[in-house]
């Protein structure tokens, strides 16, 4: 499973950066940047965390 984000939707508050950190980042431009892809089950609790806070529904989950 990965996480796609789409840009075009995301605000750049940092919600998710702050859930889970080794995932997404904000880079100098306050653009969000996606470290990894790949959705592992240690991290998958806190992806899906990132999803349902998300509050423009930027982020979604991908076989
Ligand atoms: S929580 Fe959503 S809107 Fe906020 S930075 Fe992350 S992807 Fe963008």
């Amino acid at each position: 499973m990965k996480v796609r984000v789409d840009t075009v939707l995301c605000e750049s508050n940092g919600i998710c950066v702050g859930i889970i950190p080794e995932v997404f980042d904000l880079d100098d431009d306050d653009r969000l940047e996606l470290l990894r892809e790949e959705v592992t089950p240690e991290i998958e609790p806190r992806v899906r965390d990132a999803v349902a806070q998300c509050p423009r529904h930027a982020i979604s989950l991908v076989e």
